[in-house]
């Protein structure tokens, strides 16, 4: 269609990674008390990028320790001197953020675009955000002099892994707490080079520490008997197994889980736009978002003019290389996940949906999913009510406001939903109808560490970004 002109971003620009990696614990570099390793990937090539620890519970316990004997210093600290430090990590992760970014891009396969101008410059936003709240709790609302509540574990999945990182770790310092964090295990390379930031910006031992692993290390970290707050962000099912495990215990818990966000598209917006947004909407990031406009809910009336113009410019989406500038849609996280989405793409068309992509070449390694869209799909069908968490979008139609409402709720999540009309009295109606955390008009996935983020449901509890993502970590 146009002339294509490979741009690709160096690899060399992610600095060094060591073949194996330890913890970071009390402000060292510091080898695992067992011998189990994981191996981290890059999933656009699968080639082997490190071997790192495998989490033990005696790990754990060193980490929480640290963490505990850090902690009074730290809470004494006046906020204008915590804001120091985290100004100071703002500043390194912008003038390290081209590393960053690639390392990121490597690790996880998200096109270096994203990287460089969506997760980056936020991780960056995050605790600039955060540095300025630390001298002005008392302003927060919880109270004249709110204290920190002690020890954070911090659980984070993979498909942002530095920017899950700044929103769990920017908050908790900000507000005097101790943290001790868990990377998820196929994206640990970028939660490593940021404790080297950690030491760089001269932060007390102890403050921040990071444990990688699995799933066993992220059950031992969360259930710790000294550990005073878990914040985890993952799946509802994992969600719901460190709930019952927390149940009875004094540890104090939010969650930021899975969604399936409705994207409504009224006949009054302008297409090319809502076009633009609904690509945004579920094509970002590999689908990999758990705020994915992942239904799509278009007005009948509308239905062929918008379907037709979604499928040119799904026609124009580049699949590939993620370190080429141009690419849009990069690798799919790992094996596990492209697994899951090829079974909920053929249950799609097993229960009678009508599945759709544009023809595109995928590259012959590493793991891929073109854009795919799923039409004649109905409210039982699984790929309408199950997280799919990829580049799948299944559209439904509406004819009255009223339905849209009925059907985007219809689902056991909340986390967040898309309106576009040019109507101002009809988002405001339908934001206050839809049970979804985040409702955004006119645009999707905009991200902004002034506003609250967090679910309704099953998307689970707590909010994380703005002032009220302090409250996770204080004590009126
Ligand atoms: P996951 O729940 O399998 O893993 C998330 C993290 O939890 C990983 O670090 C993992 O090692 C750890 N973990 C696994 N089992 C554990 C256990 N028993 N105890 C403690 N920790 C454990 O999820 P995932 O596949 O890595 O991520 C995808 C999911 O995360 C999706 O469902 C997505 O919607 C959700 N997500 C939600 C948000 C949000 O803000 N609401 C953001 C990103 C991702």
């Amino acid at each position: 269609l146009f002339a294509y002109a490979p741009a690709p971003e160096s690899r060399a620009a992610a600095g060094e990674i060591a073949s194996h990696y330890g913890h970071f614990i009390d402000g060292e570099f510091t080898e695992s008390t067992g011998s189990e390793s994981l191996k981290t990937i890059d999933p656009a090539t699968e080639e082997v990028l490190a071997e790192f620890a495998q989490g033990t519970e005696a790990d754990v316990d060193r980490a929480v320790a640290a963490a505990r004997a850090a902690f009074p210093g730290w809470a004494g600290l006046p906020g204008s001197e915590r804001a120091k430090y985290l100004f100071r990590i703002a500043r390194i992760v912008q003038e390290r953020s081209r590393e960053l970014a690639v390392l990121e891009s490597i690790d996880n396969g998200k096109p270096i675009r994203e990287t460089r101008d969506v997760d980056l410059p936020l991780v960056a936003a995050h605790f600039f955000y955060y540095a300025g709240w630390a001298d002005k709790l008392e302003f927060a609302g919880y109270g004249p002099n709110p204290r920190p509540v002690g020890v954070a574990a911090q659980v984070i999945p993979w498909n942002f892994p530095l920017l899950m990182l700044a929103w769990k770790i920017a908050p908790a310092l900000a507000t005097g707490n101790t943290v001790v964090l868990k990377p998820a295990e196929t994206t640990p390379l970028t939660a490593l080079r940021f404790a080297e930031i950690v030491r760089q910006a001269g932060l007390p031992r102890g403050v921040v520490n990071i444990v990688t692993g699995d799933g066993r290390t992220g059950a031992a970290l969360t259930a710790h008997p000294d550990v005073d707050k878990v914040a985890f962000t993952g799946s509802t099912e994992v969600g719901r197994a460190i709930a019952r495990t927390l149940a009875g215990t004094r540890t104090r818990l939010s969650l930021e889980l899975g969604g399936k966000a409705a994207n409504i598209v009224f006949d009054d917006a302008p297409i090319d736009q809502a076009v633009e947004g609904i690509v945004d909407g579920i094509f970002f990031n590999q689908g990999h978002v758990c705020c994915a406009g992942s239904r799509l809910l278009v007005q009948e009336s509308i239905q062929d003019e918008l379907l037709d113009a979604l499928k040119r410019r799904m026609s124009t989406l580049r699949v590939g290389d993620p370190l080429d500038k141009n690419t849009d849609i990069g690798a799919i996280n790992s094996a596990a996940q492209l697994a899951r989405i090829t079974e909920l793409a053929q249950a799609g068309e097993a229960e009678g949906a009508e599945r759709w992509a544009p023809a595109c070449e995928l590259p012959s390694s590493g793991f891929w999913f073109a854009p795919t869209l799923f039409t004649g799909v109905s409210a039982t069908h699984r790929i309408s009510r199950e997280e799919i968490f990829g580049p799948v979008l299944s559209v439904l139609t509406f004819r009255t406001p009223e339905e849209a409402v009925a059907k985007a709720n219809n689902t056991p999540y909340g986390l967040s939903a898309g309106i576009w009309t040019e109507k101002g009295s009809r988002i405001l109606w339908m934001a206050n109808k839809l049970r979804a955390g985040v409702v955004w008009s006119n645009t999707f996935n905009k991200f902004d560490p002034t506003s609250p983020f967090g679910g309704y449901k099953e998307s689970g509890y707590g909010r994380e970004g703005g002032r009220h993502g302090l409250e996770a970590y204080l004590d009126v």
